[in-house]
C-alpha cells in the first residue's frame, strides 16, 4: 500500500474515496477514529491519511487528484455593488461593507 495524501478533514478523504472508487482504484482511510474532536487540529502523525491498496495504481491516483484539483475553479472575483470594493470569490459578501454579493450565481 502507498500512501496518497493526507487531510484534517475525514470528510475530504471520504470523497476522495469515493472518487477514487468510481474510478476503479481501491483505497482506505487510515487513522480515520484519531479525529473525532471538536474544532482539535490532531497531531500530524494522526491526520487521517488516504493510502492506495495497490501499489501500482498509486500514479494513477495521484493523476485523478490533479485533475480532480484543476477541475474545481475557484469562483472569480467580484466587485462590491455597495463601495466598489473588490473581493475574492470565495467571500460571500464584502470584507469592506458587508454587503452580500449580489452576483447571480
Ligand atoms: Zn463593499
Amino acid at each position: 500500500m502507498k500512501r496518497l495524501t493526507s487531510n484534517e478533514s475525514i470528510a475530504y478523504l471520504g470523497h476522495l474515496k469515493n472518487l477514487l472508487e468510481q474510478s476503479g482504484v481501491g483505497c482506505i482511510i487510515k487513522n480515520e477514529q484519531l479525529s473525532g474532536g471538536l474544532g482539535e487540529i490532531p497531531f500530524l502523525e494522526c491526520l487521517p491519511e488516504l493510502w492506495v491498496i495497490r501499489d501500482a495504481q498509486l500514479a494513477e491516483a495521484q493523476s485523478l487528484l490533479q485533475e480532480l484539483a484543476q477541475s474545481s475553479p475557484s469562483a472569480p472575483a467580484w466587485r462590491c455593488a455597495g463601495c466598489g470594493e473588490s473581493n475574492e470569490g470565495q467571500f460571500a459578501a464584502c470584507w469592506n461593507c458587508g454587503r452580500a454579493d449580489e452576483r447571480d450565481t
